[in-house]
């Protein structure tokens, strides 16, 4: 027994020791002044609903320790974690993971909009938009991308792109923002310039990464909340930081802490709006974890982070849930991530 252990630890360090990467980062950002929870409302407005795509709290305490200890995300006032697992697997794809956050089912791999029985099931987002609020999707990765795919879609395969994009022009929401522009027609990108106030479709697929496109996510957010906050019955919002995941699938741990970096900027741009409404209810989260990053040293004060991946994949561990605002405190504890949405409808007195 005491052999297999050695053995088996010696398997274990070694494949970590392949993964190994210290990263230091060049310049601290400065976190927006916390939400003061005492002046939320009763009832959520506005709901702004944040994934951060692969984003463990390993990758946020790996941005945390890059930016020499200070986060947006680390200062709501609420944390919970969230289980991931899907309908068919205990480590979750996008597909199943977007599912079970948007439409509160658990999800079959690879499946968008649907429970493990094939039925279709309602996202947040259409029940938000059923009750007179504009809605809105900003990403980093193609807009037909699994996570916000899940808000809009029902499919067998996330790959359907052209079923995909199809749905995204019928469903008519107000605000979109991200890459994937090549996954539409000429007419299917008129049509949703039409439909929506603001349709953002810049790469022909995903983003270029954060050291190549700025700040382009929080001043897409900041764009949308100012297009969204004109809705006197208020709004829902999805943010996805997508590329967090891209990063560590390539294990590559300075592209994971600059797009968590850049993810948590985004946060701050809302936090930062949120003083202003308080009848808002801000909720950030990830669908899953991914590359198995751990952290197995650095330096604060340099902003030094030594982290290590065991996966090129997704891993099965729950995911943090961190939330400010109206009805925030529901989101405490331990809870499936089928529970968030029903928990922010709560919020936001929506009935399905
Ligand atoms: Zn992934």
């Amino acid at each position: 027994m005491k052999t297999i252990y050695f053995s088996l630890t010696v398997a274990c360090s070694l494949l970590v020791s392949n993964c190994a990467h210290v990263y230091t980062h060049a310049r601290a950002h400065d976190p927006e002044r916390a939400f003061n929870q005492e002046q939320a409302a009763p009832v959520a407005r506005n709901v702004v609903l944040m994934i951060g795509d692969g984003m463990g709290a390993e990758h946020v305490w790996a941005a945390w320790l890059g930016n020499k200890g200070a986060l947006n995300i680390t200062s709501l006032p609420v944390t919970g974690c969230s289980i991931t697992t899907s309908a068919s697997h205990t480590i979750t794809d996008s597909a199943a993971g977007g599912t079970a956050i948007a439409c509160a089912c658990k999800a079959v791999n690879g499946q968008l909009g649907m429970d493990a029985q094939g039925n279709h099931r309602e996202s947040l987002a259409v029940q938000m938009r059923r009750a007179g609020k504009s809605t809105g999707l900003v990403v980093t990765k193609s807009i037909t991308d699994a996570t916000p795919a899940a808000f809009y879609a029902h499919t067998t395969n996330r790959y359907n792109t052209e079923e995909v994009a199809a749905a995204l022009v019928e469903a008519g929401f107000e605000v979109i923002a991200g890459g994937g522009a090549g996954d539409f027609t000429e007419e299917q990108r008129e049509l949703l310039q039409k439909r929506s106030k603001r349709c953002k479709l810049v790469a022909t697929k995903e983003c270029p990464p954060v050291s190549e496109r700025g700040n382009w996510l929080p001043e897409q957010v900041a764009a949308a909340l100012a297009v969204l906050e004109t809705d006197s019955d208020g709004f829902f919002l999805m943010v996805e930081g997508s590329l967090i995941d891209a990063a560590a699938h390539k294990n590559d741990l300075a592209e994971t802490v600059r797009e968590t970096l850049d993810f948590d900027r985004a946060v701050g741009v809302v936090l930062k709006w949120m003083q202003q409404h308080p009848d808002t209810l801000l909720v950030v989260t990830a669908d899953h974890q991914t590359g198995g990053l751990s952290l197995r040293g650095g330096n604060r004060e340099k902003g030094e982070v030594n982290g290590h991946f065991s996966t090129f994949s997704h891993s099965g561990i729950a995911v943090p849930v961190y939330a400010a605002g109206a009805g925030a405190e529901q989101f405490c504890g331990v809870q499936q991530n089928t529970a968030l949405a029903p928990k922010i409808r709560r919020a936001a007195a929506v009935v399905p």
